[in-house]
Parts: structure tokens; C-alpha cells; sequence
């Protein structure tokens, strides 16, 4: 084998303790890839590959295009590992000294332009023991930590809803969850974004997990941080904390105690539910363009709009918190002055949460403390103006801490349009250090002493044109074009030749220049240890920066919300625990937005427990079934957020739980038939639901034939109306279930009216009590542009079908009686299989043997 260099040698006994990762070597100016990673990275980044030393493969990039390079590779997955030379090369013995500084995954990045502002990017950290599992959520580039467990027979539900709620970017779990069927399944609905990386059990055994918690938070127990019994959780969320540790040498101390939560104190909304209500983002195009969040966000700030992603995910169950942020949004949309004047102050807010892991990372240069400055500098205004409205405004205004020494102190250190760079000077304002005041003395009055010579030096050679410079490599200069150059005096020192011009320096020069640069190195070491002090020291008021940015995201949130009822004309809805919804003139909040010239036609929902449980909604496609379901469902859940609602009125009983089964889903769980994905949905609302539950189904049974359908879809009306006693929209085409209004006293059939217009229909989109008879479907498929030769002959046909002769009636039975039959074995063949199953082959004689056969193909 060739020998290696030592460079490369270095570089492998890195890699050896990085296999996971794509280790980013830095070489000089470059980051370089090697062998297997530099193949990646050719395929991933676009970028060349080529060879050093012959045969060992290798591509890179500039130092300075790191972050686009590194976005690439975290956006598809993998982890990062960045080393560089830390020691200065020209000091160096031998090969420059390298370490890896940092290790970057998905669920750990903290760099602002690698980040979504307006979503948390969570690393979150699974524990599934025996009956039941822990989870922790934690977002490096904001300080949020959550962490939650369930046990018992629902827990792995739970863990499937949380995982999507929370749309982690990177998953770890303990070795033995690895083959876990719930997490398997809750992954696959996750899609393929999410890097999942099994850790190692250590991290997550009990033990040390509490002590990794207890240290990192410093207190004296798990009681004071509320999880001393919840063993699951806590093992997740030691797990968490060692990922991190081990992947940086940052400090964490930015992260905020853990909040425990029971997803069950929230109201529970599965995967489906979350897809087809299209919180956050739309079903088909997963954007945010047509979502609840889309027609809600009105915040100004990253703080803000994280809040409200985060409460619309998350409805409350309780009754007076609703109310609190009711009158919170009530106070703003009451008062258009102040919630102008709001705005405007939340237009200067930056992302105080990133600002601060980033101090914690020491990635924050000056740029970065400027923008935290000026959010401080607008907190005593938004304090004066809240303290002047309402209680809840006040109430804010309590809990916004004005941090005023600190808005001082950074006016007083740092200039106003400071560098990206903080190594070379230009930070520190004058009169913060005098060191650094005398030093910019020295060099000010350097410089003005050589432009003097120039002036000088052109008396003394009568030279009109010489130039004093500076360039990098040669310092300051005295310039003298070609044309003069026989005038140049003899004490100038020849040091370069351009084109038509000569380049000099004298000792003078020389001696002016060291100082200057001498000063200018020693202000930017100086500045550069002034900043870290400064960013220190916002550092060590991170609690009560991060209580500011709390107060202002709930401002900002209160801010859209009542913004959002001012705009769009949303009333403020009662809530209470009772078991009554009813909305009057209900509108869908999106589907009313995206409408240009018509006018939504608004629509009345009563739920209640005696009279309207379940409300059958017949009608025509396109006629306006689901937008009235779907409405229902997000006005239900606008006023748990605490949000005003699309409504001339509305009257909400708590609901725990919302589930929908609605339209054909994709095949989400792979290689299941759209039928099956249909019936494991249902089955999983009807296990789930509670009489507290308010249950949206769209065309139950619609996969299959129409006898099994109708027979699917009575007997869940039948069991959710019985049995769970949830609060329902049933929408279907099956006419057949109107007549469950006569037999079930709770059971309201509603239609969406139509008009005929001769051969067309023309849709009202208004939900009336009763019950349509009529499909529609050959004018609705006129509508959809069917050529009019098709459409005539379905009209044939369906005359002929609807007066049926007797053969036509007779094969329509046969055929489902036939259909029937393959799905219901035949007693007679039961009887002869299990007498074929049972016989002893060894003893049976062949006589016997052709009997069975016989009577077996006689059956047949
Ligand atoms: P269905 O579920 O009965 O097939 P949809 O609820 O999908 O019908 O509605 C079809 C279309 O009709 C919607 O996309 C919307 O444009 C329009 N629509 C539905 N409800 C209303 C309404 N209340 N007012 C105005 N237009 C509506």
C-alpha cells in the first residue's frame, strides 16, 4: 500500500470516531470531502470530484459558501461534522492541529438561515418501554423543551399524534424501540423527511438520565422540574440532553426548564385529523398557502408566528384559560388605535429566542446584538401602551421585563452599523473602553501623518501626481507614474513595478506604517474580547430575555388574532362544558377567503345530546357537504385556540377530541388498499371517541359494494350514536341512512340544496333540514364537461335502471347475491374442509380419499 500523508492519516483517525457523519475538513480556504463523503458530497452538493495524491477521492467548496453547502446536506438528512485547523498554520509544527467544533443534525441546527423562522425545528427524543413511552421535544434554536408520556393501551396512538404535531426534524429513540410497530407506523405517516437515528440504551437508562437532568438544570430534584414519576419521559429526555452534549461544545444553558404536558390535556387530534383540516398546511401541495395558519398569521414577528403555529396545533380543553385569551383578543379588536400602535412596535421585534442560542453558541456576532438592542429599546413603549388598555393587556405588561441596564449598556458598546465579521474591529462605540479610544487615537492621527507626506513629498520632488497607498500585501506605498519616474529622489526604496508606475516606501513610511497596523491589530484583538465580554453578558440575562420574547409572542399572537376578527368580521364565541355547539350563519374560514367575486353562503350547525347528536347530511357532490363539516370542525376548534370565529354567533360545549374521516386519502401507511386505510381510520375513531368528541365522517363505506357499505356505515352511526355518544357529522350518498332519523330519536337529517334548472342543477350551498333523494351525479358530471353523447346515454341507462324490468331486477339481485357469496363461505364446504383438515393422512386409505374428493367437488 502507498504511504499515506500525513495529512490524510490525521484526517482518517477523525473520520474513524465520525463513521455517521460527513466530516467537513477544513484545509486552508477550503472545506474539503474525502473518500466515500467526497463521493456524497459530489452527488448532493453538484460538486466536483476529483483526486489528491492520485487515488484518494476527494471535493470541496470555499469556506465562505459553508452555509448554503451545509444546508443542502442537512436538508436531505445527514448529520455534519465540521473540523477545522485550530491552531494558526504559520505557527504550526509539522501538520496544522485539527478538531472537530461542531456536529450539526437536523434536529440541531442553529443557524437562522437553515431555518424555517415561523416553525420550531425539534429534535425529539423517544423512549418506548413496556407499555407505554416517553417523549421529549427540544428546539436548540430557541431554548424550547417540552417532554411527555403516556402509558396504557392508547399510548402508542399518542405517540403517533404527537409525533406529527410536532414534525420533528430529526428522531432518536432507544436501540430496543428500533422494530417498535407504532413508531414504525407513526414514521411512515411522517414521510421520509426525518432522519431517525437509534441511540444508544446507555443514554436512556433511568439512572442517568436523571442525573443528566438534574445537572443540566441544576436543581436539587426531578420533582421541582414536575417529572419525578414519569420514568418514561424522563429517560427521553436524558437521552435528549446527551445527543446534544455529545454533538456540540456549545453550552446549553439556554434551555428552558421543561414543560410537562399530558397530550390528553390538550384536545386530541390525530394525524388524519391534523391533515384533513388542514391546520398548518394544505393536503394536496403541503403548504401553508391555504391553510387555518395561512388566513390566522398576521403576526409581525418569528416569535409570534411560532406561538401561533404552536397553539392552533394545540387546542385547549379549559374552559377559563380559553377565556383569557379571549378577552386578551377582545381588549386588542375593541381598540383599533392601540392595536395599531402594537403593530407597528412588534414590526421592530427580532427573533429574540434564535438571538439568544446563538449568543449561547457563541455564533452571534455584532449584527446579531444590534437586532436584540433594538427589540430591547421598543419593550419600555409596548409596556407603556399595555399597561394603558385592558386587564389582560395589563396583565401582559407585567410579565414583559424592560431590561433596561442591558438596553443601555449595549447602546453604550456597540456602534450602530457594525461588520459581520467581529475579528475586524468596527464594533465598539467610542468612549466604551479607553484602550480602545487611545489606540484609534494612534492610528487616526498615523493615518493623517502619511496622507500628510503626500502632500509633502510632492512639494519636496515637484511631482504633481504621487499617491500615498495601501494595498494588502505591501502596506503603504508611494506611487510614481513612468512619465516621472526619473524625478524620484534617492532615499525612495524600489519595492514594486506596475505597467506605468513605480511603487517606493522609505523608512518614514515604514515607521508610520507599523504603527498604524500595529494599532489596527491591536484594536481588533481588543474589540474582538470587548464583544465576547458584551455577548457574555447578554448571555447572563437570558431568563428575563426570554421572558420578554414569551410576553411579546402572546402579544404578537393576540396582535393577529384580533386583527383577523377586525378583518374578517369574526364574533367572539362562548364557550362552556356543556354538550351544545351551535353556530349560527357559520362560515369556512378558508374556503371564504379564497372565494373572489361569490359570496359564501354562510350555513347554521346545531349539535346537542337529545335532539341533534348526529346530524345525516345528504346531497349532491360539489353541492357543499364537507366545507359545511370541515367549518363546523374549525370553528369548534378556532374557539378553543381562543381565537374569534367566522360566525354571526356561536356557542361551543368543549369538545375533547375532534376526528374526521374525510374523502379518499392517498395510501399514506404504504402498500394498504384506500379501502383499508378507510376502515383502520374508522376503527381507530371508534375506539378513541368519547361522548365528549365531536366526530366528522365523509362517505363511510364508499370503498367497497353497496351492500357492504350501507351495512358498514349504519352500524357506525349505530355505534358512535349508542355506544360513544360523540357529538357527529355523517355525511353520505347512501339515501338508505336518512331512514335511521325515524328509528334513533337524535339522528337529524340535513341536506345541501339544489335547484333545477331544466336539465342542469344549480348548487345553494345552503344546509337545510331534510333529506335529498337524488343524486345529481349525471348533472353534476355534466357540470365537470362529460361529453354531452356520454351524458345521454347515462341518462338511458339510468332511466332503464330506475324503472327496472323484471330481468334487469333479476340479474342486480343475482349479481349481489353472487357477490355476497364469495364473501360468505358456504356451510356445506366449511363442513367438508374441516373433515379434510381433520383426517389423519398416514391412515386414510385411498378408497377413502376419493370419496373426500368426491364429495368435495361436489360441493363446489
Ligand atoms: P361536497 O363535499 O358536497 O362534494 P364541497 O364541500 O367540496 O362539496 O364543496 C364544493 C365547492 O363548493 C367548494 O369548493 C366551494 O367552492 C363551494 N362551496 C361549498 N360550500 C359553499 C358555501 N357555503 N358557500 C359558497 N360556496 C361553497
Amino acid at each position: 500500500m502507498k504511504t499515506e500523508t500525513p495529512m490524510i492519516r490525521q484526517y482518517r483517525e477523525i473520520k474513524e470516531h465520525n463513521q455517521d457523519k460527513i466530516l467537513l475538513f477544513r484545509v486552508g480556504d477550503f472545506y474539503e470531502l474525502f473518500f466515500d463523503d467526497a463521493k456524497i458530497g459530489a452527488r448532493e452538493l453538484e460538486i466536483t470530484l476529483t483526486a489528491r495524491d492520485k487515488d484518494v477521492p476527494l471535493a470541496g467548496f470555499p469556506y465562505h459558501a459553508l452555509n448554503t453547502y451545509l444546508s443542502r446536506l442537512i436538508e436531505r438528512g445527514y448529520k455534519v461534522a465540521i473540523c477545522e485547523q485550530v491552531e494558526d498554520p504559520k505557527q504550526a509544527k509539522g501538520i496544522v492541529k485539527r478538531e472537530i467544533v461542531q456536529v450539526i443534525t437536523p434536529g440541531t441546527v442553529t443557524e437562522t438561515s437553515l431555518l424555517d423562522e415561523k416553525s420550531n425545528n425539534y429534535l425529539v427524543s423517544v423512549y418506548v418501554g413496556r407499555g407505554g413511552f416517553g417523549l421529549a421535544a427540544v428546539d436548540v434554536s430557541t431554548g424550547q423543551f417540552v417532554m411527555s408520556q403516556e402509558r396504557g393501551s392508547q399510548a402508542a396512538r399518542f405517540l403517533a399524534d404527537e409525533l406529527c404535531r410536532l414534525n420533528p426534524a430529526e428522531i432518536i429513540v432507544n436501540e430496543g424501540a428500533k422494530d417498535n410497530q407504532v413508531l414504525t407506523e407513526a414514521m411512515a405517516r411522517l414521510g421520509t423527511q426525518v432522519a431517525i437515528n437509534p441511540c444508544r440504551d446507555k443514554n436512556y437508562a433511568l439512572k442517568q438520565a436523571q442525573e443528566t437532568l438534574l445537572s443540566q438544570f441544576a436543581v436539587q430534584n426531578l420533582d421541582s422540574l414536575g417529572c419525578a414519576d414519569l420514568f418514561f419521559a424522563v429517560s427521553a429526555a436524558g437521552a435528549a440532553l446527551a445527543y446534544l452534549h455529545d454533538n456540540r461544545q456549545g453550552n446549553l444553558s439556554h434551555l428552558q426548564q421543561p414543560e410537562v404536558y399530558n397530550a390528553e390535556g390538550y384536545m386530541v387530534l390525530d394525524a388524519a385529523t391534523r391533515r384533513n383540516l388542514e391546520l398548518t398546511r394544505t393536503i394536496r401541495e403541503e403548504r401553508k398557502y391555504g391553510s387555518l395558519l395561512w388566513v390566522l398569521d398576521k403576526t409581525r414577528s418569528a416569535l409570534g408566528g411560532r406561538l401561533l403555529k404552536r397553539w392552533l396545533e394545540q387546542p385547549l380543553l379549559d374552559k377559563a384559560a380559553i377565556c383569557e385569551r379571549l378577552d386578551a383578543v377582545e381588549e386588542l379588536a375593541g381598540d383599533f388605535l392601540m392595536l395599531d400602535e402594537l403593530s407597528e412596535l412588534l414590526d421592530e421585534v427580532y427573533d429574540l429566542e434564535r438571538l439568544l442560542s446563538k449568543v449561547h453558541y457563541e455564533s452571534a456576532n455584532a449584527r446579531d446584538l444590534v437586532a436584540l438592542r433594538s427589540t430591547l429599546a421598543v419593550l419600555p413603549a409596548v409596556r407603556e401602551k399595555l399597561l394603558s388598555g385592558g386587564e389582560r393587556m395589563q396583565t401582559l405588561a407585567r410579565h414583559l421585563p424592560v431590561l433596561e441596564d442591558l438596553s443601555l449598556y449595549l447602546t453604550e458598546a456597540l456602534c450602530d452599523d457594525p461588520p459581520l465579521s467581529v475579528r475586524d474591529g468596527g464594533l465598539v462605540r467610542d468612549r466604551f473602553h479607553p484602550d480602545v479610544d487611545k489606540l484609534r487615537h494612534a492610528c487616526r492621527h498615523g493615518r493623517d501623518y502619511i496622507l500628510s507626506m503626500e502632500q509633502r513629498e510632492r512639494e519636496r520632488t515637484g511631482i504633481k501626481s504621487l499617491k500615498v497607498g495601501y494595498n494588502k500585501v505591501f502596506g503603504y506605498y508611494i506611487e510614481i507614474t513612468r512619465a516621472n519616474a526619473h524625478l524620484t529622489p534617492d532615499d525612495y526604496i524600489r519595492k514594486q513595478t506596475l505597467a506605468n508606475a513605480e511603487r517606493y516606501i522609505t523608512p518614514e513610511l515604514k515607521e508610520y506604517e507599523a504603527t498604524v497596523l500595529g494599532a489596527e491589530e491591536k484594536i481588533c484583538a481588543l474589540e474582538y474580547e470587548l464583544f465576547q465580554e458584551v455577548r457574555r453578558k447578554v448571555g447572563a440575562n437570558t431568563m428575563e430575555i426570554q421572558e420578554a420574547a414569551a410576553a411579546l409572542a402572546q402579544l404578537d399572537v393576540f396582535q393577529s388574532l384580533a386583527r383577523v376578527a377586525r378583518d374578517y368580521r369574526y364574533v367572539r364565541p362562548q364557550v362552556d362544558d356543556g354538550d351544545v355547539v351551535d353556530i349560527r350563519e357559520g362560515r369556512h374560514p378558508v374556503v371564504e377567503r379564497v372565494m373572489q367575486d361569490s359570496m359564501f353562503v354562510p350555513n347554521d350547525t346545531r349539535l346537542d345530546r337529545d335532539n341533534q347528536r348526529l346530524l345525516m347530511i345528504t346531497g349532491p357532490n360539489m353541492a357543499g357537504k364537507s366545507t359545511y363539516m370541515r367549518q363546523t370542525a374549525l370553528i369548534v376548534l378556532l374557539a378553543q385556540v381562543g381565537s374569534f370565529v367566522p360566525a354571526a354567533s356561536a356557542n361551543i360545549g368543549l369538545v375533547d377530541r375532534i376526528f374526521t374521516r374525510i374523502g379518499a386519502a392517498d395510501d399514506l401507511v404504504g402498500g394498504q388498499s384506500t379501502f383499508m386505510v378507510e376502515m383502520s381510520e374508522v376503527a381507530n375513531i371508534l375506539s378513541r371517541a368519547t361522548d365528549k368528541s365531536l366526530v366528522l365522517l365523509d362517505e363511510v363505506g364508499r370503498g367497497t359494494s353497496t351492500f357492504d357499505g350501507i351495512s358498514i356505515a349504519r352500524a357506525v352511526v349505530e355505534h358512535l350514536y349508542g355506544k360513544v355518544g360523540a357529538r357527529t357529522l355523517f355525511a353520505t350518498h347512501y339515501h338508505e341512512l336518512t331512514d335511521l332519523a325515524s328509528d334513533l330519536p337524535a339522528v337529524q337529517n340535513m341536506a345541501t340544496a339544489v335547484k333545477e334548472k331544466g336539465e342542469d342543477i344549480v348548487f345553494l350551498h345552503k344546509v337545510i333540514a331534510g333529506s335529498v333523494d337524488h343524486s345529481y351525479g349525471i348533472q353534476v358530471a355534466r357540470l365537470a364537461g362529460l361529453p354531452q353523447r356520454v351524458i345521454s346515454r347515462s341518462r338511458e341507462i339510468l332511466n332503464s335502471l330506475e324503472s327496472p324490468t323484471q330481468a334487469v331486477r333479476e340479474t342486480a339481485a343475482a349479481s349481489e347475491a353472487e357477490q355476497m357469496r364469495l364473501f360468505m363461505p358456504d356451510p356445506e364446504l366449511t363442513g367438508l374442509m374441516d373433515e379434510v383438515q381433520e383426517a389423519d393422512l398416514m391412515t386414510t386409505t385411498p378408497l377413502e380419499a376419493m370419496q373426500m374428493l368426491y364429495k368435495l367437488q361436489q360441493a363446489l
